[in-house]
């Protein structure tokens, strides 16, 4: 959990992306422990979507991770070098 900020006022949801303060902003947390504030997917995916490296679009499925690099397909990790992977289901 983070604590302070940016001088936010106490109880008040403000989406870290565009500063929006919104009442139904949401919070994700991610595998490393950190949570964000966000009023829509759309900011949440801009902060927190890992990039294809081969074709560079934002990663919103379950895209494909292959020694430590993100793709959005496995046919773009197979076009960038990576080897012996898959599509996850
Ligand atoms: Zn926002
Ligand atoms: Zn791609």
């Amino acid at each position: 959990m983070r604590t302070g900020g940016f001088g936010k006022t106490a109880g008040m949801a403000v989406c870290e992306v565009c500063g929006n303060d919104y009442d139904k902003a949401f919070q994700v947390s991610t595998p490393d422990g950190d949570s964000h504030t966000f009023d829509s997917f759309e900011c949440a995916i801009h902060a927190l979507a890992p990039t294809c490296e081969y074709c560079n679009v934002k990663v919103i499925g379950h895209g494909v991770e292959a020694d430590g690099h993100f793709y959005c397909c496995a046919h773009c990790a197979s076009m960038a070098g990576a080897e012996g992977v898959a599509d996850r289901a």
